[in-house]
């Protein structure tokens, strides 16, 4: 495995961090506690094209590729998890049409989404079909060139904001999994409202959105792939994402020993620094062990992917399962590490303790990944 980068992911990393530490992190207090979408976030990371990395330069990207998202995906979430979670999740929305759309779709919808103008989400979840994907209930009836979708969707991040979303819908009942199918539907589509914005724990700048399609009529033009594809573009879709929510988690974990290292070197008790003490240094070591193999985890997913593998369902289940209790780990430690200064809402520990647990339950909770995980070792696809 070849984990050096190239001048452009190192570029990129670059690029993400400095934004990262100058212009995100002084907001993310903030935006959590006013849980405010950060408009301005998105256009700073729209005016450096953070948000084509993966798309051709001929479709408005960058063509920077799967390694340089995945770092900058990782310092953005370092500074802002929520502003991480919006960055990714233009990607989660964006790569249906990369992966399924025909030349046409992607030339038409690819380019104002890479250079950050238009949002994206991704549809999936209903409020009754969850982790149980092939349950969902929106229906999409074909009536001439157009299908009429109607249905409702639950917990999408961006739903609100983005003008571009890729829902998935069932188009023949009779047929489970081979009878999902999916659409593009652009915002300001008669039939298609923003039915209410989630209050949440954390990531609170992330909107989360809960949607409703009324005979909302979309173009057969905006379909993706052929009826009945739509269960394996979000299967692929979820594969090539889910190493984005390690990176995301990956992030978080980091900055929680960034916070713990610098708290514990000030921090006196019984006359000294509370790093003196070994209970406190085995959960900073263990921290740091834990980062490094999730980091690793979701490089290689992205390297698989990079150099074009085309399975890499279990890796990057692995990399999402792993990096995710990671992080979750990390700032519950890092809360402890503060004591009760940790548990105040005047350090930002308490904040990473909150975003950290969204990474193990969006893209597919960690149960869902460990099933995911068992089912590619059942197959023999270890
Ligand atoms: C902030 C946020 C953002 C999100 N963004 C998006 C988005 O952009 N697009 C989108 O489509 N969805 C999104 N989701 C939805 C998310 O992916 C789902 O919430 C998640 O997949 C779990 O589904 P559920 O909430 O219905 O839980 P359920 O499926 O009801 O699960 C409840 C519990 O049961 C467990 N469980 C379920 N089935 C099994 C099983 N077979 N074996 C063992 N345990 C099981 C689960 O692991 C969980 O612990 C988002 C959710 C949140 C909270």
């Amino acid at each position: 495995m070849d984990f050096e980068y190239s001048d452009e992911e190192r570029m990129v990393q670059e690029l993400a961090r400095r934004l990262a530490r100058d212009k995100i992190a002084p907001r993310a207090a903030e935006i959590d506690a006013r849980e405010e979408f950060p408009h301005d976030l998105v256009q700073l990371l729209a005016a450096h094209g953070l948000f084509g990395l993966v798309v051709p330069e001929a479709l408005g990207g960058s063509g920077a590729g799967v390694i340089a998202f995945l770092l900058a995906v990782e310092e953005i979430a370092r500074a802002c998890a929520a502003t991480a979670t919006i960055h990714a999740g233009q990607y989660l929305g964006m790569y249906p049409i990369l992966l399924a759309g025909s030349e046409e779709q992607q030339q038409r919808l690819l380019p104002p989404l890479a250079r950050g103008e238009r949002l994206a989400a991704f549809a999936l979840t209903e409020p009754e079909a969850g982790s149980d994907v092939v349950a969902l209930r929106t229906t999409a009836r074909r009536d001439g060139d157009v299908y009429i979708l109607t249905g409702a969707k639950q917990f999408i991040t961006s739903g609100d904001v983005a003008g571009v979303l890729t829902v998935f819908v069932v188009t023949d009942p009779a047929q489970g999994n081979r009878g999902l199918s999916a659409f593009v539907v652009e915002q300001g589509t008669p039939g298609f409202r923003v039915a209410r914005v989630e209050k949440k724990m954390g990531i609170r700048g992330s909107t989360t959105a809960a949607l409703e399609f009324q005979e909302c009529r979309v173009p057969v033009a905006n379909r993706l792939g052929e009826e009945g594809q739509g269960f394996r573009i979000a299967m692929q879709v979820l594969d090539r994402a889910r190493p984005s929510v390690a990176a995301i988690a990956v992030g978080i974990a980091q900055a929680a020993l960034d916070h713990s290292l610098e708290y514990a070197r000030t921090r006196k008790q019984f006359g000294q620094p509370i790093a003196n003490f070994q209970a406190i240094q085995f959960m900073l070591a263990d921290m740091a062990m834990e980062i490094h193999l999730a980091r690793l985890s979701y490089l290689y997913a992205g390297h698989l992917i990079r150099s074009g593998a085309t399975r890499y369902t279990l890796p990057a289940a692995v990399a999402k399962c792993y990096a995710s209790e990671v992080a979750m780990r990390a700032a519950t430690n890092a809360v402890q590490i503060f004591g009760g200064y940790g548990y105040s809402r005047e350090y930002p520990v308490e904040r990473l303790m909150r975003d950290a647990k969204i990474t193990q339950i969006y893209e597919g909770t960690s149960e869902i990944q460990r099933i995911v995980i068992a089912n590619q070792l059942l197959k023999g696809q270890a």
